[in-house]
């Protein structure tokens, strides 16, 4: 139901980029997003007082065009990942906010990591430049350290100065999430369907019942609209906008405080606009379902070597994430050179999405189950709930004091990772003598064989005149005599039968081959 086709290249427009701020505590993030959200309402002639309702949209110039970006109105990186726990992806770019007086801390390092393993650009906000001990130079180099190395340094990364407070640059800002979207994201959707999106926020209010802030990813929501959030549903009977007017509809990327619902959806799970109010209510009772299906099932799953062993085998995972934790910085670094020397070809890759020292963390776990990533913990130990956390989520954490060690099993996991090769050995062939039928088993080949062997769990290709007539199949039964047989040997009469396939001639040959692995060294 959710992502179906959004039709043709011709019917996808332009959208805003959808943006999360992020960063250290204290460095200004909710000023930030106060600022730019009062900022935007001088431009709006109503001039309404805006609303906490969780995601708000603003107007911009660029290039002589207006542009419209969205800003998810709760700062931190715990609300962004707690929605990709979900599955949910709410976020085009991220702005990286860093106080100028204060520079890199932990968290900046931690919500850096988060934006990165979501694959998410980051947009770079060097705030409280108005103070005068600020430094955005020391910023800038203490980033470029992380990966993030300022345009204007030759990297790819545009940081900005600006003043949350005294409201300097908020317009620079606004440009550089819109040249960020547009060098880097294909933001388009199709406006003229059936409206898809997310739960931002919801909540009961005590005078109009269950409200829900909605994202419009893709279609356009109306007023009227019968839909399903998460495991509730209901008519869209009113939707008000950031400044608390009543807006008729939403396109995509708008957010929008939907009225009318019966229950209260939870925040990252998605919403789609169906027929009828009956259909509204099947999906939702069959999602409330599937929901604790899922709950029950989450419980169970654990994020392991061996899990990513087996989905590789499966084809749907070729990264293993990683994140290192460890007692003293040396131990960190060595172990992450180490793990890049590992040679595992190009269709695996491994990726280290957070490191640090010290002991392993509630946050740690919290970005391992949305990132699907493993912990490793060298010579250190979780704290806090991290093991409780960890334990609910599914989230494997593996403790090690020897260096060489962890690296050796996760080169093992790695290896076992990469699908194994096979390759074709002939066991032998034989000729086909007599046919017998036989309407309970299919029509059996009285064989004798020529060379080699003939295995019972082998496969055969049956060859006539030279020309192959079937390329591979099992055999349903093979006998020597009157009694199955495991195999029969070059000089020997058998009886067998091909499975599934009964248009066997005298003369025809069975040749028998196994396909087997080949080793990685
Ligand atoms: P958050 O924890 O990241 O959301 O940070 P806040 O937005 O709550 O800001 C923390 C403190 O820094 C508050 O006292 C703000 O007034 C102050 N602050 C935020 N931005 C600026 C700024 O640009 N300049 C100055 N001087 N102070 C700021």
């Amino acid at each position: 139901e959710f992502g179906e086709d959004e039709g043709d290249e011709e019917d996808l427009a332009a959208r805003p980029p959808v943006v999360t701020v992020m960063g250290h505590v204290d460095h200004g993030k909710t000023k930030l997003l106060d600022a730019l959200r009062s900022a935007n309402v001088v431009a709006k002639e109503a001039g309404g007082i805006t609303q906490h309702i969780g995601a708000y949209q603003v107007a911009t110039e660029v290039d002589g065009s207006e542009r419209r970006i969205t800003f998810i109105d709760t700062p931190g990186h715990e609300a962004f990942t707690a929605m990709r726990a979900r599955g949910a992806q709410a976020t085009d770019i991220a702005v990286l906010v860093v106080a100028a007086d204060d520079g890199v801390m932990p968290q900046t390092v931690e919500a850096l990591n988060h934006a990165k393993a979501a694959d998410v650009p980051i947009v770079v906000a060097v705030n409280k430049i108005d103070k005068p001990e600020a430094d955005p130079a020391k910023v800038r180099g203490q980033l470029t350290e992380y990966g993030l190395v300022p345009e204007e340094y030759g990297g790819d990364t545009m940081f900005v100065d600006v003043s949350a407070k005294s409201e300097l640059n908020l317009e620079g800002l606004l440009e550089a999430i819109v040249l960020t979207a547009d060098a880097s994201l294909d933001l388009r959707a199709n406006p003229d369907q059936d409206a898809q999106g997310l739960v931002v926020e919801a909540h009961l209010d005590r005078g109009r019942g269950p409200v829900a802030t909605v994202l419009v990813q893709r279609g356009t929501l109306r007023v009227g609209d019968s839909l399903v959030a998460g495991p509730a549903y209901g008519r869209v009977r009113a939707m008000l906008d950031e400044y608390g007017e009543n807006i008729e509809e939403a396109d995509p990327s708008r957010p929008a405080m939907v009225l009318g619902l019966t229950a209260v959806p939870g925040a990252g799970q998605n919403f789609i606009v169906v027929e009828d109010d009956r259909m509204a209510r099947q999906i939702a009772e069959k999602r409330e379902a599937r929901e604790r299906a899922a709950m029950q099932a989450k419980r169970r799953v654990r994020r392991t070597l061996e899990d990513f062993m087996k989905s590789m085998e499966t084809g749907e995972t070729q990264e293993l994430n990683l994140i290192l934790k460890g007692d003293v910085s040396g131990s960190v670094e060595a172990l992450e050179d180490s793990l890049a020397k590992i040679d595992v070809g190009d269709e695996v890759s491994l990726r280290v999405i957070d490191r640090g020292v010290g002991a392993i963390t509630e946050t740690n776990v919290d970005l391992a189950a949305a990132s699907d990533a493993i912990i490793i913990g060298f010579n250190v130990r979780p704290q806090g709930k991290a093991t409780e956390m960890a334990d609910k989520e599914g989230v494997e954490i593996r403790y090690y004091s020897v260096i060489y060690q962890a690296i050796e099993e996760i080169e093992a996991a790695l290896k076992g990772m990469l699908k194994p090769e096979f390759e074709e050995v002939s066991l032998g062939q034989a000729e086909i003598r007599e046919i017998f039928r036989s309407s309970k088993i299919g029509n059996i080949a009285g064989c004798m064989v020529t060379s080699g062997v003939i295995r019972r769990n082998a496969k055969v290709r049956l060859i006539r005149d030279g020309a192959v007539i079937v390329e591979s199949a099992d055999l349903a039964s093979l006998r020597r005599e009157k009694d199955d047989a495991s195999e029969v040997r070059e000089g020997f009469e058998c009886g067998l039968v091909i499975r599934g396939f009964n248009d066997i001639k005298q003369g025809d040959v069975v040749e028998a081959f196994e396909m087997r692995e080949i080793p990685r060294s």
